[in-house]
């Protein structure tokens, strides 16, 4: 063991090894890893060693494709047998829904480019998997590329593989403390001391102290999980070929072959948490007390599922622990506000998932960006709401009860909710308001009679007409929103202005104006599709995309300049928004103020009623409009002070779904949708934002190269699509005469024009307007159209009316 190197990783378990290799594998060999006990000894020596496609995030599908093709290749590099058995693997349906779920995610797959994979009936699948009981089912999918590995052998094929590229691997040695230094990180272990640039938390089913040693409250807990070993099946002694690896959704159990037995493992409904506070430093090849009980229901769906385990004994039982996410997806990527301290745990699936994750945060590491857009699994998706633990238990037993359990596009989940609540939330569902969650904040979806309850649908929901009124309501009169779930910096200081010359590929707003802004990473695709305000009094508003508070302010402090200052007003300011041809009368009301001669995208303070407020002329709801921003506590009475102004104008409250089909009607793109830190400029219409003149910013080079570049292969288009009672959502496939050319980014009801709207990535071939195309919906396909963009009033003259 060496006192410096440049990395150390802690953790030898699957996910551990896995950062170890990609970072030895791209080129820096001065790295670690500390193992406290011997390599595999957390949850990875027990774990089941499955291997499955489906991940309902479109990207980690496909950074768990990169492990599957990943396994052989270190099988090969190591020269250590992985055992990997690749038997090909089956996912039941047993409701009418999930069936319909399951078509619709084979088509999501298709657009993502795993094709290894195809929908088959109950009779084939049983032909497949022939001890596996039809009773129930509707169908299924097979894919090819499923199966099971030997776990000890796949950690120690990521370390022999990382060891042949120059890294280290110290065995029998915790790591102790961990003290922030000018360099990085001093790491104190049993050994001595290493000191190094970068530390990497892989520990596990010991992470949460490993955080905690750097002052770090990472929201992970573990959880038990039990599976069985069956004695010899005679039936599978019979058989000349392995069963395949098979999921029954409905019945919460995964089952593999096990030598000549089964292996059936249980995502127990009533779940149960273990060690929350991490496990402790004795632990090691220890297992829980089986508890067949707790899990009775689930078992004897198990037994009737696969017939012949009644005729035989149980083997063996393991009732292990690991770690899981409030959302189920793993913690990756810097942790903000620690420099050099990376998160690589609550990967709950490490030899599915492991090598996207080894893979993901070495690129981050070494290139300053992964290839992938991993927004899904960066530990920045979570802010310090999260730490609660709580919060923490609710999220990770919801997760964790509903890993099999469908969940439907328009459902909304209860677990560590309400959190944090705009001031008016009461006033606002009294009013009928229904809600959903955007990061820790409550936000209004739309606005219902008393006693409406919304029906779990993959298709149009019976808030359909309802979310239509308020569509109506804002094209016709006004419409007040909630905004409190929008992001709000602020930027001061001497250097303010120029660092957002820097920060933005955009030119800035003039005094008393706001402007869409650009962000772009290093690479020049995107980092932000934010709003830039300058209020004219030195100090300037960057407004964006609420639950992307954490993610942005740790882009900023990584690029932070002199003499400026970032303020997160998340928690200090909200506000409402008024769109519609008869917002002005409203607002006009309620301040002698020159607000209503502010120009289109200008803004400025104003006095609001009793209020002073914050006010921008603009809307995304493509109608004459007000944002109109106020303290916190000024919240009620903003509320209550616009209702009054608007009563004679007829305002109507409503809430974030009307505002998505005015805006798809707009062609207005949103994040995580049309743009992701995945897509570039040219891709998505937004290098018309970009002054291509202004020297010196984040991603220039990249954005130019792109400019003068041959044209990007694929390009956004609006689509008008023949749907009567599904509109898309997003990631489904589009055709262009049976040729794959894209996919949906979103897709909803125009309730204005009375017509269900996409808007796609496709090839530049497909894009031109009038092209005839189809896309799947639902698992169904339907006429497409390329179009315009922009349907509804595409001169924009009743914004800037
Ligand atoms: C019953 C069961 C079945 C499962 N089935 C599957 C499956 O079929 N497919 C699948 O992909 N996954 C499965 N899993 C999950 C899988 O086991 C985990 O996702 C994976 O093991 C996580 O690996 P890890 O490297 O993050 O953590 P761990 O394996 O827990 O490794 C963490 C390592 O860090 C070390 N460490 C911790 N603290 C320190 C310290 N201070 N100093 C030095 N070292 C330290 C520990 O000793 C440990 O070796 C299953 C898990 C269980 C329990």
């Amino acid at each position: 063991m060496k006192s410096h190197y440049r990395v150390v990783v802690i953790g030898g378990g699957v996910v551990g090894t896995s950062v170890l290799y990609h970072l030895a594998k791209m080129g820096w060999s001065d790295v670690c890893l500390i193992e406290r006990s011997v390599l595999t000894a957390g949850s990875s020596w027990h774990a089941a060693g499955g291997i499955h496609a489906l991940n309902a995030d479109p990207n980690i599908a496909n950074l768990q494709a990169y492990t599957i093709d990943l396994l052989s290749e270190i099988e090969k590099e190591s020269g250590q047998n992985i055992g990997l058995h690749m038997t090909g693997g089956l996912t039941m349906a047993g409701t009418p829904d999930r069936w319909e779920w399951l078509q619709s995610a084979y088509r999501t797959f298709q657009s993502i480019g795993i094709e290894d994979c195809r929908l088959v009936s109950v009779e084939e699948a049983v032909e497949l998997n022939p001890i596996m009981s039809g009773e129930g089912l509707l169908g299924g999918m097979w894919a090819d590329r499923e199966g099971y590995v030997d776990t000890t052998g796949v950690v120690h094929a990521y370390a022999g593989a990382a060891k042949k590229n120059g890294a280290e691997v110290i065995e029998h040695n915790r790591v102790l403390e961990l003290n922030q230094t000018l360099e990085g990180w001093e790491v104190v272990t049993e050994k001595g001391t290493i000191s190094c640039e970068h530390v990497v938390n892989a520990a596990g089913l010991w992470a949460k102290q490993v955080g905690r040693m750097a002052g770090i409250e990472l929201p992970v807990s573990p959880l038990n999980h039990h599976y069985l070993i069956s004695d010899t099946i005679p039936a599978l002694e019979e058989l000349d070929f392995e069963v395949p690896m098979t999921v029954d959704l409905e019945g919460f159990t995964y089952m593999r072959q096990d030598q000549k037995g089964l292996l059936l493992g249980i995502y127990e409904v009533d779940h149960q948490h273990w060690m929350m506070d991490g496990a402790p430093w004795e632990y090691g090849f220890e297992l829980q007390q089986e508890d067949p009980d707790r899990i009775e229901k689930e078992l004897i769906m198990g037994f009737e599922r696969y017939p012949a385990l009644q005729d035989v004994g149980v083997k063996t039982w393991v009732n292990g622990a690991f770690t899981f996410s409030p959302d189920g997806n793993p913690l990756v990527g810097p942790v903000p506000g620690k420099r050099g301290y990376w998160s690589a745990c609550a990967v709950m699936a490490g030899f599915l998932q492991g090598g996207g994750v080894g893979k993901s945060l070495a690129e981050w590491m070494i290139n300053g960006e992964p290839e992938a857009d991993v927004y899904g699994m960066d530990v920045a998706r979570y802010g310090v709401w999260a730490e609660n633990k709580q919060y923490i238990k609710e999220t990770t037993g919801q997760f964790y009860t509903r890993r099999f359990v469908m969940t439907y596009p328009n459902e909304q989940l209860p677990a560590g909710r309400p959190l944090k609540m705009a001031p008016a939330y009461s006033d606002m569902t009294e009013a009928g308001c229904k809600w959903g969650q955007s990061w820790d904040m409550e936000v209004p979806l739309y606005f219902a009679e008393k006693g409406f309850e919304e029906t779990p649908s993959l298709k149009r929901s019976n808030a359909f007409d309802i979310v239509a009124k308020e569509c109506k309501a804002v094209r016709e009169g006004v419409g007040l929103l909630d905004i409190s779930g929008f992001s709000r910096f602020e930027v001061s200081g001497a250097g303010a202005e120029e660092w957002l010359n820097t920060i933005f590929a955009t030119k800035l707003p003039k005094a008393g104006r706001s402007r869409l802004a650009v962000a772009l990473g290093e690479d020049g695709r995107l980092k932000g599709d934010l709003t830039l305000f300058n209020w004219g009094d030195g100090t300037w508003w960057i407004m964006g995309s609420y639950y992307l508070r954490a993610w942005h302010m740790r882009w900023f402090d990584d690029h932070m300049g002199a003499n400026v200052q970032v303020r997160d007003l998340g928690d200090e300011m909200c506000g409402f928004s008024l769109s519609g041809p008869k917002s002005r009368a409203v607002i006009e009301k309620l301040t002698d103020g020159a607000v209503g001669d502010l120009p289109f995208m200008g803004c400025g303070s104003f006095d609001i009623g009793l209020l002073r407020c914050k006010v921008g002329r603009l809307s995304v709801t493509g109608e004459l409009g007000y944002e109109i921003n106020c303290r916190m506590g000024d919240h009620i009475a903003l509320r209550k002070a616009l209702l009054a102004a608007g009563a004679d104008e007829g305002i109507v409250e409503i809430g974030f779904n009307a505002m998505l089909s005015l805006r798809l009607e707009k062609s207005y793109g949103i994040w995580s949708a049309e743009f992701t830190q995945g897509y570039t400029p040219g891709m998505t219409a937004m290098d018309r934002w970009i002054d291509f003149d202004k020297e010196g910013f984040v991603g220039r080079d990249a954005a130019l190269a792109e400019r003068d570049g041959n044209g990007p292969a694929q390009v956004q288009v609006t689509l008008e699509v023949d749907a009567d009672d599904a509109d898309a959502s997003g990631y489904e496939p589009v055709w262009d005469n049976g040729k794959k050319v894209g996919f949906v980014t979103s897709g909803g009801f125009g309730h204005t024009l009375g017509k269900s709207y996409a808007m796609a990535l496709v090839d530049a071939g497909s894009a031109s307007e009038g092209s005839a195309l189809s896309v799947h919906i639902v698992g169904k396909e339907r006429a497409a159209k390329v179009i315009a963009p922009s349907p509804y009033d595409p001169a924009g003259k009743a914004m800037r009316a």
